[in-house]
């Protein structure tokens, strides 16, 4: 991990001279003036408008106003105050109402746009990410989007500049803040191919080891990353989940033989055994792996190359069992392993993935069918459940099923779709003893009756009917 650093330092000082300003300078000091004047006259407007919230008692819009227009100029001292002083009057004052500020910020996103435009056009594009990135962090919105020109880059699940979009789809790659070129990136896979120097890449909360190119290890960490932020603010409030005090690692292998070297690695104890495209490997240890593989291996051990949608499901599917436990071991019980309703584990972790993120963010998807390799498809569990409906295992037996009797695809099939009604079905109505049994089960602190007890007083019957409604009357998208 050291050794990565430095090699991503290094990187950055030769690219920074590949891409240093085009222009001399004095060209450099006007658009630097440029950039000031653009955060003076953002920051202005912003102190005006807090102002005029604080008149009319709203303040702690006002401190959110003051907190802009500090960030936009910390060299003013009267922004600063004027923040603590709004801080300290919306403690005192409960008045509560809203200002809408779209218009008020349109202004302010637009002096940034011509700034962040002027440095674009003068190739320091470094520059241009950065004033992007305050605007966009600032003034989130669609709106902020729009008046920055921002295109969505699929790949790496952000908005970028089409300049950038372009950079990105020719092969150029951000390391470290700053643009490397498509050939310095090939010198750098190439270093990072083998498993004694694998590409390290990661957030505040996960880690991606991979000897894949440089574009597989970030798309998968872009990935990671906004499933987790999707996952926590699903159940936040309602589950008590807490981020690890380590980063949660994820292990991107190119092939099955290599998936397998890396388990007897990591492990001491490598049994051969083939592996699926991914799996979380679950330990009473903290931050305990996910692995993932494009070459993943069917029951009877032959192996096959998937492609990254494909990688896709299984990944969530995973990461969301990672998160779901990672996040509970503060509370966890550490002497064991999880032995009972082992259905409800299954269940969430195959329900979350049918949310499926695009331009718009996550949108929860009811396929009929799942792409897989080039030539074959997974059914869909709610579809599966829809066409089965009368053949489904009643609730009252299917939440007694063994751990070791629960290995069927129709078991994932209604686990997944039973999940799914529990947590939004029937108006929410169970919605909260489901996490409550949730929560219970991923601390490794449930037992045979967890299910009875989590819901106590709710009549079988009604149950089990909403349940075959609910299955019935899904829409399942061709
Ligand atoms: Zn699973």
């Amino acid at each position: 991990m050291r050794r990565l650093r430095r090699v991503v330092a290094l990187a950055a000082l030769v690219v920074g001279v590949l891409l240093s300003p085009a222009v001399g300078n004095e060209g450099f000091e006007s658009l630097r003036l440029r950039e000031v004047e653009a955060r003076g006259k953002a920051a202005a407007a912003c102190a005006e408008h807090a102002a005029d919230l604080g008149q009319r008692h709203l303040y702690v819009q006002a401190a959110d106003e003051w907190r802009r227009a500090r960030a936009l100029r910390p060299d003013v001292a009267a922004y600063a105050d004027g923040f603590d002083a709004a801080i300290h009057r919306a403690q005192l004052d409960e008045t509560v109402g809203r200002d809408d500020l779209t218009t008020h910020h349109a202004a302010c996103v637009t002096a940034l746009a011509g700034a962040a435009e002027a440095y674009e056009a003068a190739d320091m594009l470094e520059a241009s990410d950065r004033l992007i990135g305050i605007a966009q962090t600032l003034f989130p919105g669609d709106d902020t989007r729009r008046r920055l020109g921002l295109v969505y880059y699929a790949p790496y699940a952000k908005w970028a500049r089409p300049r950038q979009a372009r950079l990105l789809d020719d092969g150029w790659e951000i390391v470290g803040g700053s643009w490397i070129d498509p050939d310095h990136v090939a010198e750098l896979n190439a270093q990072h191919a083998t498993w004694d120097d694998p590409w390290v890449v990661g957030d505040n909360v996960h880690e991606i080891r991979t000897t894949q190119p440089l574009r597989t290890a970030l798309r998968v960490l872009a990935h990671v990353r906004e499933y987790r932020r999707m996952f926590l603010q699903h159940f936040g409030g309602e589950w008590e989940l807490v981020a690890p005090g380590g980063k949660l690692p994820v292990i991107v292998t190119g092939t099955q033989a290599e998936l397998r070297e890396r388990m007897k690695a990591l492990t001491k104890a490598g049994d051969g055994s083939a592996y699926a495209a991914a799996f979380y490997l679950q330990s009473t240890r903290p931050l305990a792996p996910v692995f993932v593989t494009f070459e993943p291996a069917g029951a009877e051990g032959k192996a096959t190359k998937i492609g990254f949608d494909a990688l896709l499901w299984p990944l969530k599917h995973e990461i969301g069992h990672q998160i779901a436990f990672e996040y509970s071991k503060h509370a966890a019980d550490r002497t064991r392993l999880v032995h009972d309703q082992f259905w409800c584990v299954e269940g969430v972790a195959n329900f979350m993935p049918y949310y499926v993120l695009g331009e718009g963010g996550w949108r929860l998807t009811h396929p009929d069918k799942i792409p897989f390799t080039e030539h074959s498809y997974l059914k869909g569990a709610f579809s599966w459940c829809h066409e089965n409906a009368g053949a489904l295992v009643p609730i009252e037996r299917f939440v007694t099923v063994r751990p070791d009797e629960f290995r069927t695809v129709a078991q994932y099939h209604q686990a997944t779709t039973l999940a799914y009604f529990l947590l939004e079905g029937a108006d929410r109505r169970y919605r909260q003893r489901f996490i409550g049994m949730l929560q219970t089960v991923h601390r490794a602190k449930e037992s045979a009756t967890t299910w009875r007890e989590a819901f106590r007083g709710v009549d079988a019957k009604t149950l089990q009917a909403e349940f075959d409604a609910f299955v019935r009357g899904l829409d399942i998208e061709e």
